[in-house]
């Protein structure tokens, strides 16, 4: 897999990369600068490269080999990756592919002592819960002892642990040259559902106290978590905080806990705190590191960056077309094999490859397409 689309150059950026952006100029240090360059076109044009270099030789493949393009994946994903899903799920049924490639994670060369490759296993789901806290207004010259906006800050929250990231953690603890103080590091936050406070709407005027103040929240949901877990976490937080400040709380039952966050304010509600998932979406299921899937990527990958290489499962905290693939395999490896020194400014000004990034994504390709084909169930 790979994506045929790019996100977009704004107009007033243009002016500001080193090479124009639709130009693909190749300078004499073997960069290749473009929009797209990275982000996915050196996966899309490389595979098609690599299948035109096996046809060139000959080779006669003895099972189906798929390439699935789609064209909005930078642009919400709803136009084609989910329809050429169903059509490969109605010819092969499903988990009727042995594995999938799609864009993803590079390779870590002289990472902590060793080249360590690392296919994101999972996804983690994106979703947004907004809180509005709403009061009774009045002059700021009669000030209650908290306001809707001072209300609203109380509100915090905890992280929680999770988990494919602790095995990449394991393997750099275990192989890599780590001193114990980063050991302990290795427990970070890629692993957990994280938050970002992103959006908050409050008062329009000095004189006036705010009547209801809003926060928006963004959650990356972690693959062993779920939306119906936040949003029983956020019932738990702040279920005593609308008591302490006298809050009615709209969006959730204390019988059915969360299940209907997204309810009504009534209309006679002056004082409440009212939470609601605007978006939401789960994280992707963790594809195997063991098997025969994982035992063609990982001997493929060792095949051509040395058997001293790692073959870690790391996870990707963007998405990538194959959330609308999970039906057609259990194995989906999100991965290019690219450098982290041979890529940069994926999505802004300047992306760029260098050719030797390129270069590999053909030969990991055409290896991995021939070690597919050897394999018999
Ligand atoms: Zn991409």
């Amino acid at each position: 897999m790979a994506h045929q689309d790019t996100v977009p150059v704004p107009d007033n950026t243009v002016e500001r990369w080193t090479h124009p952006p639709f130009d693909g100029h190749i300078d004499s240090a073997g960069w290749i600068w473009g929009r797209g360059s990275g982000d996915c076109k050196n996966l899309l044009i490389g595979e098609l490269s690599a299948i035109n270099e096996l046809l060139r030789i000959g080779f006669n493949p003895q099972r189906t080999v798929l390439l699935s393009f789609g064209f909005d994946e930078e642009g919400g994903r709803v136009r084609s990756a989910q329809h050429l899903s169903a059509h490969v799920e109605s010819v092969y049924g499903k988990d009727g592919i042995l594995f999938i490639i799609d864009e993803g994670e590079g390779i870590k060369e002289d990472y902590f002592g060793r080249t360590f490759v690392t296919p994101a296993l999972g996804e983690k789901g994106s979703t947004n819960v907004e809180l509005t806290v709403a009061v009774p207004g009045g002059h700021s010259s009669v000030p209650p002892a908290h306001t809707g906006i001072g209300i609203l800050s109380r509100w915090s929250q905890r992280r929680e642990p999770s988990n494919p990231f602790s095995a990449y953690a394991q393997c750099l603890a275990e192989y890599g040259e780590i001193d114990s103080a980063l050991k302990k590091a290795l427990s970070p936050r890629r692993l957990m559902t994280t938050q970002a406070v992103d959006i908050i709407h409050g008062g329009v005027k000095v004189n006036a106290l705010p009547e209801q103040a809003t926060a928006v929240v963004n959650h990356r949901i972690s693959v062993d978590s779920s939306v119906k877990e936040l949003q029983a976490r956020y019932v738990k937080l702040l279920t005593p905080v609308a008591k302490r400040f006298n809050l009615t709380v709209v969006g959730m039952s204390s019988t059915k806990a969360c299940l209907d966050f997204n309810t009504q304010v009534p209309e006679t509600a002056t004082r409440y705190l009212k939470l609601s998932t605007p978006y939401g979406s789960d994280a992707s299921p963790v594809s195997p590191y063991s098997g025969s899937a994982w035992d063609i990527f990982s001997g493929t990958a060792k095949h051509l960056w040395g058997e001293e290489a790692i073959v870690a499962p790391l996870l990707m905290n963007g998405g990538t077309d194959t959330r609308a693939f999970q039906n057609l395999s259990r194995a989906i490896y999100r991965f290019q094999p690219i450098r982290s020194t041979d890529r940069y400014d994926i999505h802004t000004v300047d992306e760029r490859i260098h050719i030797d990034g390129h270069l590999n994504t053909i030969r990991w390709i055409f290896a991995l397409i021939q070690n597919a084909d050897a394999f018999r169930e």
